[in-house]
Formats: structure tokens, C-alpha cells, sequence
């Protein structure tokens, strides 16, 4: 039996019928997208019942797996690499990044160590010396390739503990937070959700936030901090998941620099507009902080999953993250696993490195730089056709509401029903609003002018309306 399933896959490896097959699906689902229905059909939806099976008891063969993938798992596949998915802040795909991507995945590398993938280390070396000069971060900032900046943020604000206790002379790692002294983390209460997680999941407790009120577009009102000191951790954002606002950098930065705390800013998204000259204005003061999360799979469009920390102190980033063993040789070149939280890990930075090498400096401020011309241009053409836009369109993000609350979920259920584009709902300062989000370099003009005509006719169709 077991002879019987090597010689099989020995089989598939020779014939590589299956490989090739998964080659046409999926260039043949890209030259699709455009005409797929943006979220899957109810129909297609109905379809997903056909996995519902047993785990079947005998092999099968790869090609079969590979046509039920295509022909179920396809159509049931939200349209995201297209041109008008505008939910969440999900990313398009750059080609190059794919193609890298689809290559490495055939290399199957483990990435901890140097030893497991010398091209894996040295890539994030070169990415690391690149994002820092992109960024214009100081020159002893090291990154961790990570998911996503939800692990990014459990990184950063560890490390930032494991910097502020051994000030304090407390080891943490060995004798825990019971006893500790006291440290205090000040955020915004417009932080992202997975910044309340970090702090949770880290033992911080969500009650002893000391939170901070922001303005009406979600930045931290900087009249409201508390006053700073050496054990505090200040958390701002680049980009709220909302609104798109940033914080105030350059005040803040700075100021909580002097009294000795450590800044942690969340850019998922919006650490991006550093690499865009028309936007830089956005992040000025980004350089005074201690870490930064941002991911590859938001605004520079990498494929999932692709998240990064960056960090001026690597000592403590390191010490929080360290794990040891037996078997584990670090050696004198860089091994990954230092500066994640995980072991094994994807070498998720080869798709990270293709999207910067192709697109270069130019091509990705053009790439941030148009998302925001996109985003301008749909609340432009929305006001126009009387809905109103209730937050500055400052980057790639657009609120808008229609009427009360009702005609703006109801607008959003039927345009999300239309398959023409989809996006998201949200509250916003105690209304609903229909959000926006542009993130991916495939949206075009038409695309935007086609998205908001089926805003329209969505709003048009809702009874009472003629
Ligand atoms: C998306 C997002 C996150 C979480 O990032 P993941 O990549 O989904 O883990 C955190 N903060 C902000 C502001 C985000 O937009």
C-alpha cells in the first residue's frame, strides 16, 4: 500500500499533468475576473454542499483534486484580485509577486534559520535594508516577517515590554507579570481591534489601557494624552481602519521620545504613504518611534499572507521572541525565527521581495499615490450623485452614508446583492456607513465610475425611492 501511493506521487511529480492543469486554472481564473460576479452567486454558494463528503478512504488522483478545486472551489471565490472589491482593506495581487509566489511554493522552503533557507535569510536582509530606506527609518531597525500585522502588534508591544521591565530589572520571560512593575500601555479608542487583542492576549488587561479619546477622524486627540514616562507604551496608527486618518507623528513622536516611553505605531495599511512623495506629509515624525507593523498584503498588493514588524531595538525584540533547543544552531548569519514569534515558518518574504524589486520606488509611490487618486475620485463622484461623504478623504479610504441608517444598510445590502462591486458597512460616529476601501493597483477609473453607478442603482431600488 504505502509503495503504492509513492509510486502515484512519484507519478504526478513525472507527469506534472496536475501542476500544469493548476497553471491553466488559475491563469484562466485571472483572465475571468473582470466578468465574475464580485461575491460569489447564491448558486455558487449552494455548490460548496458537494465537499461535504467523508474523507474519502482511498487515494485519489491529483488532477481530479485540482478540477474540484476549479470548478467548485473557483465560483464560490470572492473576485478580490479584480478591479472593484472594495471591502475590508484586502490588496490586490501584483503579477510579479504572484509569479514569485508560485515558484517559491515549488521551492517549499522552511524559514527559521539560515540553515534551513540561506535565500530565505539573506532576502530578508535585503528587504530589511530596503523597507528601512523606504520608510526612512533609522539604520539599526530590523524587521520579522510575519502573517500579519495582527502578530505584528503582539511582536512589537512584547518587545517593548521586555525593553521597559529589564530597565526595571524584572526577566519577564522567566518570572512572568505577577509582581511586575507596573507598566502602562496609552492608546487611542479608535485603535484597531487586533491592537485590543495584542494587549489582551499579551496578559496587559484591557481595563488598565489608560485610553485616550480621538477626533472626528479617529486620530488621537494629542490634548488628551496623559503625561509619558519611561514605562509607559504609547500606541498610535498610520491609517485607520475606518477613516484612513493618521495620527499626529510629528507631535507625538517626538514627545513621547523625550520622556523615555516607547511608541508602537500600527500602519498596516497606511505606513505606506511614507513611500509616496504625495503623501509622505501623512507620516512625517514616523522616524521618532520604536516599532512599526505594517503588512505586504494590504496597500502593496503581495499575496497572502505577508505581514512585517520593524524595530529600532532588535536586543529586545530578540530576548522576547528567544526560544532555544537542542537542535536549533543560530550561526553567525540571520536567522529569521529571532524576530518571529514562530519556527517554521513559509518564506512568505520571497513574494515580499518580488513586489519591491518590480514595482521599484517609482512604481510603488505610484501604486500608494493611486489608490488615494481612486478613493478621491469615488467620493467626488458619489457626492455628486448626492451621497455624502463623512470623513476626509485623506487616503485610500471613503465613508458614506445615504440618508438614515436604514436607507444606508439597506443601499449597502443591494449593492452587495448586484455582484457589480463590494463593500463593507461600519459604524462611524454614531451612524452606519457604507466603507470604502481602495487597495487594489487594479481598480481603475471606469471601475470606480462603474462602482459608484451601482451605488446608485442600489439606492434607487429600495422601495419609496423612484
Ligand atoms: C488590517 C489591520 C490590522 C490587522 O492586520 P492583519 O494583516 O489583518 O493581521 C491591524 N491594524 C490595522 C489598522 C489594520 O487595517
Amino acid at each position: 500500500m504505502t509503495d503504492d501511493i509513492r509510486r502515484r506521487m512519484f507519478a504526478e511529480l513525472d507527469n506534472k499533468q496536475a501542476l500544469e492543469a493548476a497553471h491553466e486554472a488559475a491563469c484562466r481564473y485571472i483572465d475571468g475576473i473582470a466578468d465574475r460576479p464580485v461575491f460569489p452567486s447564491p448558486a455558487a454558494l449552494q455548490a460548496l454542499d458537494r465537499f461535504d463528503h467523508p474523507l474519502p478512504d482511498e487515494p485519489g488522483d491529483a488532477m481530479a483534486v485540482v478540477r474540484e478545486l476549479d470548478e467548485t472551489g473557483a465560483p464560490a471565490t470572492v473576485a478580490q484580485i479584480g478591479g472593484r472589491y472594495f471591502g475590508f482593506v484586502n490588496g490586490g495581487v501584483v503579477p510579479a509577486s504572484l509569479a514569485a509566489r508560485w515558484l517559491t511554493d515549488a521551492w517549499d522552503q522552511n524559514t527559521p534559520l539560515y540553515l534551513t533557507s540561506p535565500i530565505a535569510a539573506r532576502l530578508e536582509s535585503v528587504c530589511e535594508g530596503w523597507l528601512r530606506d523606504l520608510f526612512g527609518l533609522p539604520p539599526e531597525t530590523v524587521a520579522g516577517f510575519v502573517s500579519g500585522t495582527s502578530l505584528s502588534n503582539v511582536c512589537a508591544l512584547a518587545a517593548a515590554r521586555q525593553r521597559i521591565l529589564t530597565r526595571l530589572g524584572w526577566d519577564v520571560a522567566r518570572r512572568g507579570l505577577d509582581g511586575a512593575p507596573r507598566l502602562r500601555i496609552i492608546a487611542s479608542r479608535a485603535a484597531h481591534a487586533t491592537v485590543s487583542r495584542a494587549i489582551a492576549l499579551l496578559g496587559f488587561g484591557l481595563d488598565r489601557v489608560e485610553w485616550v479619546a480621538a477626533d472626528d477622524q479617529g486620530r488621537i486627540d494629542p490634548a488628551g494624552l496623559p503625561a509619558l514616562d519611561s514605562t509607559c507604551i504609547l500606541v498610535l496608527q498610520a491609517g485607520n481602519v475606518n477613516s484612513g486618518a493618521f495620527d499626529d507623528f510629528a507631535t507625538l513622536c517626538p514627545r513621547a521620545r523625550e520622556q523615555g516611553a516607547w511608541t508602537h505605531i500600527d500602519g498596516a495599511f497606511g505606513l505606506w504613504a511614507a513611500a509616496s512623495a504625495g503623501l509622505r506629509h501623512l507620516t512625517a515624525g514616523i522616524e521618532h518611534a520604536d516599532s512599526w507593523s505594517f503588512d505586504g498584503h494590504k496597500t502593496l498588493n503581495t499575496p497572502y499572507d505577508n505581514g512585517v514588524l520593524l524595530c529600532r531595538d532588535r536586543d529586545a525584540l530578540v530576548d522576547a521572541l528567544q526560544a532555544t533547543g537542542a537542535y536549533i544552531e543560530y550561526g553567525d548569519q540571520r536567522d529569521g525565527m529571532q524576530h518571529t514569534p514562530e519556527m517554521s515558518r513559509r518564506g512568505r518574504v520571497f513574494e515580499l521581495w518580488a513586489a519591491l524589486k518590480y514595482l521599484g520606488r517609482s512604481g510603488i509611490d505610484e501604486l500608494v499615490l493611486g489608490l488615494h487618486q481612486r478613493a478621491a475620485q469615488f467620493a467626488a463622484e458619489l457626492a455628486a450623485e448626492d451621497f455624502e461623504i463623512i470623513n476626509d478623504v485623506v487616503f485610500n479610504q471613503v465613508l458614506v452614508a445615504c440618508g438614515d441608517d436604514t436607507a444606508t444598510d439597506a443601499t449597502l445590502a443591494a449593492v452587495q446583492r448586484s455582484g457589480e462591486c463590494w463593500v463593507g458597512g461600519t459604524n462611524w460616529r454614531q451612524r452606519r456607513a457604507i466603507r470604502i476601501s481602495v487597495c487594489s493597483w487594479a481598480t481603475t477609473e471606469a471601475d470606480v465610475t462603474r462602482s459608484v453607478r451601482a451605488l446608485v442603482a442600489a439606492r434607487n431600488s429600495l422601495p419609496g425611492t423612484t
